[in-house]
């Protein structure tokens, strides 16, 4: 899965890893502030996912911000033993079981975007079903500026994209006005997985939308 199905004004932002403890406070600070829907892909190795409990965990219990599989430390899963695939996706499915109350399954995101025949039926067999990629990416998996970001932000921030951007670096969250600037000027809703095929009549309305994309939404959930 890398887009949204259908047409309609939704836009998935989607975050991974975690490394930076800060940018993941703020970035969960900036959804408190706004209201902006996120899934988040955790990597239960990494101190962030304990030390920022406190304020995610609200949000999670809310399901403004949904937290989803992206396997405990980070391999590629096509260079590593089935065993250790299974090994991955389960202990970091236990560490967002007992850490927040969430089962993150269907969807999980395989690091570096890489997967094959093996770690997706590996991934099915632990209930893991959908491996869910992305369409445009910040491109902020390593350092780069905050006018990249807004760059990147303008090119991918599109009706029905999966994005992807990273809990790694602080530049980031030094853009969030332009980001919602951009989401508000393009009238584009926020949501996460589950609020397009399990809750969908949970996405947040922007003033004056009417309901006829979450119509189409839910049609399509009827018929997946
Ligand atoms: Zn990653």
């Amino acid at each position: 899965m890398t887009k949204i199905p259908g047409t309609g004004d939704l836009l998935a932002l989607t975050l991974d890893d975690g490394v930076n403890s800060e940018v993941v406070r703020l970035y969960t600070q900036f959804a408190k502030d706004t209201g902006i829907r996120l899934t988040y892909f955790v990597n239960g190795v990494y101190d962030s996912w304990t030390e920022n409990t406190a304020i995610l965990r609200p949000l999670v219990d809310s399901g403004q911000i949904q937290l989803g599989n992206h396997t405990w430390s980070h391999p590629d899963l096509t260079t590593v033993s089935k065993s250790r695939i299974a090994d991955e996706l389960t202990q970091n499915d236990k560490f967002l079981r007992q850490t927040y109350g969430v089962d993150a399954r269907p969807y999980f995101r395989p690091p570096y975007g890489k997967h094959n025949d093996t770690v997706d039926s590996v991934a099915a067999d632990l209930g893991h079903t959908v491996p869910t990629l992305w369409f445009g990416s910040l491109s902020d998996s390593t350092q780069i500026t905050e006018d990249y970001i807004v760059q990147m932000a303008n090119q991918y921030f599109n009706p029905q994209a999966i994005v992807i951007g990273h809990l790694n670096y602080v530049p980031v969250t030094h853009v969030y006005p332009k980001l919602v600037d951009i989401i508000r000027d393009r009238k584009l809703r926020t949501v996460n997985l589950n609020d397009v095929f399990v809750n969908p009549e949970n996405p947040a309305k922007r003033p004056g939308s009417d309901a006829d994309s979450v119509d189409e939404v839910i049609k399509l959930q009827i018929t997946r």
